[in-house]
């Protein structure tokens, strides 16, 4: 149930999986933002807009009280209704309003009860829209109701107003007489909410494409890092040892870099226990048949020895296994060191045999190499416990030639050394 569960989630794309913790909050709650933003734009600037209506309103009221003190009143002059204020008709002095609402650009109406007696909107016609009657609406709450109100829904002649409408008191007390009333055009007030709005919403959107840039160009890197891991440990799954991972990776200073250079050293680790032989370290028959077809294919000329301990059973049952041991980690290293600086390898064939590959080299310079290295050993003492032991080596050596297949080369070798064994041991026969 585990394996399964384990297994399926495998499946799922880690990038998929990483913009979805990303990306999709970081988008939402862009989205959120900019809806929160602009309501609460619209909101203030509506505010403002009630706030700025209320005090021309008040301004009016108060410029009239001063320049007329005394009641609003009105009067049937034949078929004309003609306001009053403080015993003067102001019905014919527009330029006190008409001034205040140029330099504003509100329009400013008075009624008397519920009907516009002095105003400066006009119609389409250019007339001035007086004689016309509030909403009822507007009568009920300000007229009849007798408070102030702000609206943004009030349409007159077919346009759109964001407008304020205050009651006017009698002077002595006697109650509401009519109502002023501050309009300003809605698609005024909507183009300046909308362009600043507008501007807070290219603010969010810019951060929130680079803020995704730069996740999309993080995951990106993320991906692709984790993708050449994946194969590379697939690589060695499938037991392709000399795969490469990508340098990059493992020079990354972060905790993905320590992955690259643990699976660097994971690697190395690996090759060793497959291709070397864990008591001499040498490469093990397995790798060297590798390694020998790879010569084969090359087409390079080798020489292909076969070098045995001499007289290695009884050298063990007279002084241990464990003695042994140590006489072969030492041969091994003597012979490593006599191919040094050659080109070939030396391979742990089997128990105390072992095979010398030399490359690029004519019979006569192998020959003379490993009578070199037959010296050195015949020379070498090995101590163990205290006691100085010596062994000596058989080696029989042949030469490649065009058509005879490696496994000929190395019986040929094999005959060479079984020759040398017959003729007295501790020499090279080629
Ligand atoms: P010859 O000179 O004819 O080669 O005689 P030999 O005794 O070396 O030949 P033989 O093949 O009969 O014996 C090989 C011995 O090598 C037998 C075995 O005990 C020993 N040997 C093989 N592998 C190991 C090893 O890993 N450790 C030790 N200590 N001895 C080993
Ligand atoms: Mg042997
Ligand atoms: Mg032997």
């Amino acid at each position: 149930m585990k394996l399964a569960r384990v297994a399926k989630k495998g499946n799922r794309s880690f990038y998929i999986e990483f913009m979805m913790m990303t990306l999709v909050p970081l988008i939402l709650c862009g989205i959120v933002m900019i809806i929160v933003s602009s309501m609460s734009i619209r909101k203030s600037m509506k505010a403002e807009v009630s706030d700025n209506l209320r005090n021309v309103a008040a301004s009016v009221l108060s410029a009239y009280d001063m320049t007329y003190p005394g009641e609003w009143e009105v009067h049937s002059e034949g078929d004309n209704v003609v306001l009053y204020k403080g015993g003067t008709p102001v019905s014919y002095a527009y330029d006190f309003l008409d001034g205040i609402s140029k330099e504003s650009s509100l329009q400013i109406s008075i009624f008397y009860m519920d009907t516009r007696l002095l105003t400066t909107l006009r119609s389409a016609s250019d007339e001035r829209l007086v004689m016309t009657v509030a909403s009822e609406k507007i009568v009920d709450d300000v007229y009849r109701g007798v408070s102030s109100a702000f609206y943004d829904n009030v349409t007159i002649e077919a346009v759109d107003y964001y407008a304020y409408y205050a009651p006017i008191m009698a002077q002595d007390g006697s109650g509401c007489i009519g109502m002023i009333g501050v309009a300003k055009p809605a698609d005024s007030l909507m183009e300046s909410i909308n362009s600043s709005a507008g501007r807070s919403i290219i603010v969010m959107l810019l951060g929130i494409l680079i803020t995704s840039f730069f996740i999309i160009r993080f995951a990106n890197t993320l991906v692709m890092i984790v993708k050449r891991m994946l194969e590379f440990m697939k690589a060695l799954a499938a037991n392709r040892l000399d795969a490469k991972l990508d340098p990059g990776v493992a020079q990354r200073e972060d905790e993905l870099g320590e992955m690259g250079r643990n699976l660097n050293s994971l690697q190395i680790s690996l090759r060793r226990l497959i291709e070397r032989d864990v008591l001499t370290g040498l490469y093990n028959r397995r790798s060297a048949e590798k390694r020998l077809d790879d010569i084969e294919k090359s087409g390079v000329k080798y020489c292909a020895s076969i070098g045995d301990i001499d007289h290695f059973k009884i050298f063990n049952d007279s002084f241990g296994h464990e003695c042994g041991d140590v006489v072969l980690k030492e041969v091994a290293q003597l012979l490593n060191q006599g191919m040094s600086g050659r080109e070939g390898f030396v391979a742990r064939w089997g128990g105390e045999e072992f095979l010398l590959i030399f490359v690029n080299v004519g019979i006569q310079e192998a020959y003379d190499a490993l009578m070199l290295i037959r010296q050195s050993l015949h020379d070498k003492e090995v101590e163990y416990n205290g006691q100085i032991h010596k062994v000596t080596m058989t080696f029989g050596v042949a030469q490649q030639e065009d058509g005879i297949p490696i496994n000929h080369l190395i019986r040929n070798a094999d005959e060479k050394l079984y020759a040398g064994k017959e003729g007295g041991r501790d020499r090279v026969i080629m």
